[in-house]
This record gives structure tokens, sequence and C-alpha cells, in this order.
């Protein structure tokens, strides 16, 4: 059986790698010349770091992860906690895999390195695919053909796949844009910010900030509402007064950070509202193709993590039917990351409340989550994190299945 994966961010060199470990035959067709990631930090949960370890990553992610003590909730204008939950030990401890931070670029890096360098194309954007009988295909702007058994949409949330064989649709602006830089550590020492993942919660604006590159830089995204057309495009660079004119007012920590960064860039949020399927025949869908999200529970890159496990193993034990293998992948993911979809649409209201007193409301709340799960993850959390991909494909998944759903 041979597989072809159209895009390698993530998810498509996740799946790469998860294939060439269960011994699959896969080509992997790239639009751009090189294999790299141009955003910058990404949270990695455990759910997804279980995986990267079982593709044998676990060192390569000890090296350039940065790996935080809790999750802190602060108020804009005073800097005071208002929640604080425990990520370091606790996780480690109940879920047996670490929280990272990283840098997107040292991420893509380690999930291509080991790949068979013979299986890889970039330079190559498809244009056109399809299928007839047993046979999947691909045309490419240069005028290449690839057929093969089976073809996998990795090609995010432009995707080409989903537009010509699922459904046309536009992805749906947020209306909220990310503001987004990147500090060298030893330029900001002086702040003294220990190595925690940080939300600072104002009225319209949110500000997220982690260390990433093993704690030698810190990222930061300021998530906001758009003062003119943004695009959804990772280079679009941003002017340092442009994202400090909505942080008037704030306590400093957010002013320090934004005006120690040399070139902001932004990004407009977008994500795609739930297909009906995402399996035509011989042909799949996977991360951002499939289910891309608003950044908000910080799932998306993981959940295309998760789809590759599932999605490998799925075709490697199914092997003799790959069209049943596919939707085997299918059932197992389809519920969980729609589900994840619609709770960071809905996440977005907490993060750019704009009446002060339904921002001092969502503090109470956020108060009272500390008191009630302080030194524990909340629900939410346990079942995104005790989700285990290789359990699911074995169907001895009960424990996870058993919980509430989210
Ligand atoms: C501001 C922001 C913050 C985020 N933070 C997090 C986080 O902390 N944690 C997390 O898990 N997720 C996060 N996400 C989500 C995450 O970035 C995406 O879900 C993830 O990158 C999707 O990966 P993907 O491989 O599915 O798609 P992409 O990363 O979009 O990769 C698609 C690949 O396909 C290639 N391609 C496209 N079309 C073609 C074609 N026609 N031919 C050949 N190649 C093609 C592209 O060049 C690209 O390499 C965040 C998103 C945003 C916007």
């Amino acid at each position: 059986m041979k597989i072809i994966v159209i895009g390698a961010g993530i998810g498509g060199s996740a799946l790469a790698l998860s294939m060439q470990k269960a011994g699959l035959d896969y080509v992997l067709l790239e639009q751009a010349a090189a294999f790299k990631e141009v955003g910058a930090g990404i949270q990695l949960s455990p759910n997804g770091v279980r995986i990267l370890e079982m593709l044998g990553l676990a060192d390569d992610l000890a090296g350039f992860c940065a790996e935080p003590d809790f999750h802190k909730y602060t108020v804009w204008d005073t800097g005071e906690l208002i929640l604080r939950t425990a990520l370091k030990s606790l996780v480690r401890e109940k879920y047996g895999y670490a929280y990272y931070h990283a840098h997107r670029s040292d991420l893509i890096a380690a999930l291509t390195k080991p790949l068979d360098r013979s299986r890889l194309m970039t330079n190559t954007k498809v244009t056109a695919v399809g299928q007839n009988g047993g046979t999947v295909w691909a045309e490419c702007e240069d005028g290449s053909r690839h057929e093969g058994d089976v073809l996998i949409g990795a090609d995010g949330i432009h995707s080409v796949v989903r537009e010509q064989v699922f459904k046309p649709d536009a992805p749906r602006a947020s209306g909220y844009v990310t503001w987004r830089g990147v500090v060298d550590t030893a330029d900001i020492a002086h702040l003294d910010i220990p190595v925690s993942a940080y939300v600072d919660m104002g009225p319209k604006l949110s500000f997220v900030y982690y260390y990433v590159s093993g704690g030698r830089q810190l990222n930061w995204l300021a998530l906001g509402q758009a003062n003119n057309e943004k695009r959804e495009s990772w280079s679009q660079k941003a002017s340092k007064d442009e994202v400090l004119a909505g942080f008037e007012g704030w306590y400093d920590r957010p002013r320090n950070l934004i005006e120690a960064t040399d070139q902001p860039f932004v990004t407009a949020l977008y994500d795609r509202n739930p297909l009906e399927t995402w399996v035509s025949g011989r042909i799949a869908l996977m991360g951002d193709a499939a289910h891309a999200m608003l950044p908000y529970h910080a799932q998306g890159a993981v959940q295309s993590i998760e789809d590759a496990w599932v999605l490998a193993r799925s075709l490697a034990l199914g092997a003799d039917d790959p069209v049943r293998a596919l939707a085997h992948y299918e059932s197992l993911r389809f519920d969980r990351a729609n589900r994840i979809v619609q709770h960071s649409r809905a996440a977005e209201g907490w993060y750019h409340v704009e009446d002060l007193d339904d921002v001092a409301r969502r503090n109470d709340r956020f108060r009272r989550n500390n008191d009630r799960y302080g030194d524990d993850v909340t629900p939410q959390q346990h079942w995104l994190y005790s989700y285990d991909a290789e359990k699911a494909v074995l169907g001895t998944d009960h424990e996870w299945r058993d919980l509430p759903p989210w």
C-alpha cells in the first residue's frame, strides 16, 4: 500500500514519521522549498508529548523545550494572580509525560530529521487530487503526477484536498487577531519571569507568554480585535506602537515584553466549520485541513499529532482494506477534534470580554476555579490530557471514553 501525504506541517510530518515507524510506504509532498515552520511558540500538552515520545523524540524535546511549572492567569491592571493550576510535577505524575513549550522550527526539525529523504519532495505544490477505482492521484504545479492507494490531505486551513474532494467552503474569520513576538531571555533577565505558562486577562485583550528554545527565548501573543484589516498570515509585520496601543492602563509586564521585541508580527485568527466527514473512499483529511480551530485551548497542532498516530496505526493494522482503515481512523478522531473546535470558539469569549463589570465577573469565576482546582488539573484539562492515542487505536481506552464528555 502506497500513501501520498500532502503537506509537511506539524501534522503531515508527524504522520510521515508515524508511518515510517509503522513500516508503511509513503511519499510526502510539500509546496515550500524546505521543511520549516514560520510561526514561533507552540504549547505541547501531554496528550501530544506522549505520541512525540513514542516517535522517539524524547531527548530532542527535553533539549529544546521549556517546561512550565504552573499555568498562571493574572488581572490586567494589578497583576494579581487569580488562577494557578499545576503543570510540571503534577502533569508528569498524573499522565506520565510533560507539558512542554517549544519553538515550532525546533519541533518540525525533530519530526523531519529521521525521515527517509528519498520519500520527501519539497517545491511540490499539489494543484489537483482525485481517485479512480482503487487508485488515488495528485497532480502538481511542476507537471509531476503521483499515484498511490491512499491520499491524505494534511495541507492546512486552506487545504486543496478539502476544497476539491469535500466542501469548497472558506475558512471562518473570527474577527480577532494575534500580535506575536519573540524576545531573547538575556534581554529580559531583569524582569525575572519564572518558567510558567502565563495569561494576563484584560478587557478586550489577553496576553499569553511562555519560554521556548530550551528557555533561551520567550514567546508572546497578544490576542485582540484588529485595528485594521489583517491577513491569516504568519509573516505579516506589525509595529510596536500598534501593539502597545491596546495596553494603556495595564500593569507593566506586557508593555516591557512588547518593548523588548525587535519585530512583532500579526496573524488574523480563522477556524473552520466542522465537515460532515473527513473521509471519501481512499482520501482523508487530518490536522487543520480537517478541523482548523482557534488557538484558545492550544490544541490545533496537538490534535494533528493525535490524528497522525491514529491514522498511521489504523492503516498499518488494516492494510488489507484501506477504505475500512480510513473509516476506522475517522470514527476514532471525529468527535474529539470537533468538540475541541467548538470549545475553542466558546473560549474566545473569555479572552475578549469588553465590559468592566463582565471582566470582574469573569475574574471572580477564575478565583472560584482557583479554590476548586488550584492544586489539580480542571476536568477539561483531564479530558484533553488523558487521551492515549495508542489505546484508542487498540480499543482499550475505556477509562477515557467513560469520562463525562467535555
Ligand atoms: C496564533 C496561534 C497559536 C497557536 N498555538 C498553538 C499551540 O500552542 N498548541 C497547538 O497545539 N496548536 C496551536 N495552534 C494551532 C497550530 O498552529 C495548527 O493547528 C497546526 O500548525 C496545524 O498543523 P497542520 O500540519 O495541520 O497544518 P499547517 O501547519 O498549516 O501545515 C500545512 C502544510 O501543507 C503545505 N501545503 C499546503 N497546501 C499545499 C499544497 N497544495 N501542496 C503541497 N503542500 C501544501 C503547507 O506549506 C504546510 O507546510 C496555534 C495556531 C495559531 C494561529
